[in-house]
């Protein structure tokens, strides 16, 4: 689904223990893992796909990350992340903040700076419809706020710092490279 689908501006549902070991929502998981993979992306959250339920899906793989530098990989504290799935997920504290460049599937073709919480506690249910509760810091947390906000009708272009938008080609172009301080001072 792409912005300007009603579905990405609804405030999704809650998902019931019942439905979240039902066969509909377990083929749903599996579709959504496949549509993340052939993205490829790193999250996806459900009313991406037209479902407006709290359900998401997340994956960093190391082949991801490989593509950058030593340097940007650090200060974007970037690691694999194994596939897992949250459902009514959480945030219950935030804390620290952090800026780099996000883009969103729903919007492809775009990336823009987005202050996010440094680290951010989640509680939530996983597929089996256990509790689970994970404290994450760096990318994965950025990931998480991303994803949670899909399920509040929130799009990372609410939250960016509009004036660094840029196509992706720009991005490659011109602000790749470069920290983020130098581009804030670009004004
Ligand atoms: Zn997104």
């Amino acid at each position: 689904m792409q912005v300007g689908e009603p579905v990405l501006r609804q405030s999704a549902r809650p998902l019931s223990i019942e439905e979240i070991q039902s066969q509909p929502i377990q083929d749903l998981i599996d579709m959504m893992r496949t549509t993340m993979r052939d993205a490829p992306g790193v999250g996806l959250a459900a009313p991406q796909v037209g479902e407006s339920i709290q359900l998401i899906v997340i994956e960093d793989q190391e082949r991801y990350i490989a593509r950058l530098t030593k340097e940007q990989i650090s200060e974007r504290e970037r690691k694999p992340i194994d596939f897992h799935i949250l459902i009514n997920p959480q945030i219950t504290e935030k804390e620290g903040s952090a800026l780099f460049f996000e883009g969103c599937l729903s919007l492809p073709g775009f990336t823009a700076l987005v202050p996010r919480a440094h680290s951010v506690r989640v509680s939530a249910l996983n597929e089996k419809g256990e509790s689970v509760e994970i404290n994450a810091s760096g990318w994965y947390a950025r990931i998480l706020q991303h994803e949670i906000d899909h399920l509040n009708g929130i799009v990372y272009i609410d939250k960016m710092q509009s004036r660094s938008l840029t196509n992706n080609e720009n991005f490659e172009r011109y602000w790749k490279d470069k920290p983020v301080s130098e581009i804030m001072d670009q004004d």
